[in-house]
């Protein structure tokens, strides 16, 4: 698979994309989208599997179409905004109507009729071409490789809980999960609150954290998550990054009377939800989704998050349906697809160095 396409293609080239219907994959041949009034046609570099993409797999929101919405993307044409042409980019994946309350205050990723990239009524990054609005583009630093701009989208989601609520640096948090969501969140909250506890089920992964010098805490199959000792007063912040829905409840048990539960887990599947635990203890349940892009590049660029020992390996595209498998087995890391053959990358990364 290293056919090459030209920069600039026309619009009624044909491309190679993934289609998710019914739980299955397949790659098929369809026309390259082109970009609506004030969007930018990209070509995708890199794109990353997410616990979303299994659950879009799986019918989750009644998706049929192609996912993919962590990704890094040149711009190939960009009709309002020329100066965007040939960067490299990560973009944000909510793309409000512009014209509701909720976007015209700035709310656009709760626009009630967004379409969101490879989620929600939009063509995402399994592909080799998608669009995007301009205005959502954040071009890269080029010393940032895509390997590493790659987490902008999810680390983005990780920091969004330091702008939700005011956390202080004396804090007990624990954060529950050590999936990609929970070991981004709990290495971004240690830079606001050194006794942030990473709770989880795979020693692997909780050794990443504790390289970074976090503290950690095994939970055994079979067991539930219990708080780290009989007169620990519970924690004033628990994050929920389980994927399960049960994580609530679990959440709800470590967290102290007042306390704030955070949101992490999108999972639909029905749980029990801990209602009169939460009017008795008087906790806050506090949803979170998607985050400021450029915080998460500063993070990024400075190395104040090192997403590296996060990644398990990284495929040809073309390899997604054993990808998609691959990252859903127990206890993998992140499953990066690259769009660009081996000599394609060389190529173009010459093209850089000498225009
Ligand atoms: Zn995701
Ligand atoms: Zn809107």
């Amino acid at each position: 698979m290293s056919e090459s396409f030209p920069t600039n293609v026309s619009p009624s080239r044909e491309m190679t994309a993934a289609f998710f219907r019914d739980s299955q994959i397949e790659l098929c041949r369809i026309q390259t989208p082109s970009p609506e009034p004030g969007e930018a046609l990209l070509r995708t570099r890199m794109s990353g599997i997410c616990q979303t993409d299994h659950e879009l797999l799986h019918g989750y929101q009644g998706f049929s179409g192609v996912p993919g919405h962590e990704f890094v993307a040149d711009v190939v044409e960009a009709p309002g905004r020329r100066d965007l042409e040939g960067s490299r980019v990560v973009a944000d994946i909510n793309c409000g109507c512009g014209e509701c309350p909720y976007c015209l205050g700035g709310m656009e990723n709760h626009c009630p009729s967004r379409r969101v990239i490879g989620i929600r009524e939009k063509q995402g990054a399994f592909a080799d071409f998608l669009t995007a609005p301009a205005g959502n583009l954040h071009p890269l630093p080029e010393e940032m490789d895509d390997r590493r701009a790659i987490f902008a989208e999810p680390l983005a989601a990780a920091l969004r809980i330091t702008q939700q609520t005011h956390i202080t640096a004396g804090m007990r948090i624990a954060v529950l999960g050590d999936g990609k969501m929970g070991l981004l969140t709990a290495m971004s909250l240690f830079h606001v609150c050194p006794e942030v506890l990473l709770m989880g089920r795979h020693g692997d992964k909780l050794d990443i954290f504790e390289r970074v010098g976090g503290r950690t805490l095994l939970v055994e199959p079979g067991e539930d998550p219990a708080l780290p000792g009989n007169n620990h007063p519970g924690f004033q912040l628990v994050v929920e990054a389980t994927g399960n829905p049960e994580g609530i409840e679990q959440a709800t048990r470590l967290c102290q009377p007042q306390g704030t539960v955070v949101l992490k887990t999108t999972a639909e599947r029905p749980a029990s939800f801990p209602f009169s635990r939460l009017a008795v203890q008087e906790q806050r349940i506090l949803g979170s989704r998607c985050g400021d892009l450029d915080l998460a590049l500063h993070y990024l660029r400075y190395g104040l998050v090192d997403p590296e020992p996060l990644i398990e390996t990284i495929l040809p595209w073309t390899e997604l349906p054993w990808a998609m498998d691959r990252s859903a087995a127990r206890g993998s890391k992140k499953v990066l697809l690259d769009h660009m053959a081996r000599e394609e990358r060389t190529t173009s990364q010459q093209e850089e160095h000498s225009g």
